[in-house]
């Protein structure tokens, strides 16, 4: 079975291009997701926070205390480094259990990760996908669903890689722009995945 990273900048639309996927009946693993719930359930994962981050990093009842993480380590950069160096490996294994799950049910499975490149986790995949979309279209998508400023996108966007360095470690890319189809990209990609993975019987 083929494990495929795709991942995308902020408001790409890497999210709505798997949704496209997930109709094909391709298995979707979310990065994102996955961390939030391993600092909840990893035991491992939840001990490194405490340590790192004191005990307050959790509500009595076991929760994350998200408005205290966040104001550590939004504005600081080793901070967010140190929670990343917590959660990153977290969520590589629950992704190397999934996807163990999925041997017999697909041909190919998708791990969805805003930070696949900056995390090292592609080279968790066989092979990555990046999606692209202007930056005007992006930070008026970001704008208009989170409801927030474009200052406020624009400082999510510079904690992550440019598309230009991300574009180097991709091997496949889907265009999210106003002009093109992301559902004739997707199907091309899925013939593509298939032959690929019938081929190399991974
Ligand atoms: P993030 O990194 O912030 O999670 P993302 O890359 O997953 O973002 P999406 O959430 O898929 O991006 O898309 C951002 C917004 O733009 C969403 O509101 C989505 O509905 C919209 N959007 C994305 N692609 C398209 C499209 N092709 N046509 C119309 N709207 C789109």
């Amino acid at each position: 079975m083929l494990k495929i990273g795709i991942t995308g900048g902020i408001g790409s639309g890497k999210t709505t291009v798997c949704k496209v996927f997930e109709t094909l009946g391709v298995p979707i693993f979310y990065a994102d997701i996955a961390a939030k719930l391993a600092m909840t359930s990893d035991p491992v994962l939840v001990e490194g926070i405490k340590k790192t981050f004191g005990t307050e990093s959790y509500h009595p009842d076991g929760t994350l205390n998200n408005k205290y993480i966040a104001a550590i380590v939004f504005h600081q950069k080793a901070e967010l480094d140190k929670l990343n160096a917590l959660v990153h490996p977290a969520v590589f294994k629950a992704f190397e259990n999934w996807a163990a799950t999925k041997v017999y049910a697909a041909p190919y499975v998708l791990k969805e990760a805003a930070l696949l490149f900056e995390s090292g986790s592609y080279k968790q995949c066989d092979k990555n996908i990046l999606v692209t979309a202007p930056l005007k279209l992006r930070l008026a998508r970001v704008m208009k669903r989170d409801q927030v400023s474009e200052a406020e996108v624009m400082a999510r966007m510079d904690k992550q890689f440019t598309d230009g360095q991300k574009s180097k470690m991709a091997n496949y890319f889907i265009s999210n722009s106003l002009s093109d189809s992301i559902i004739l990209q997707v199907l091309n990609l899925h013939q593509q995945f298939l032959a690929l993975s019938a081929s190399t019987n991974l």
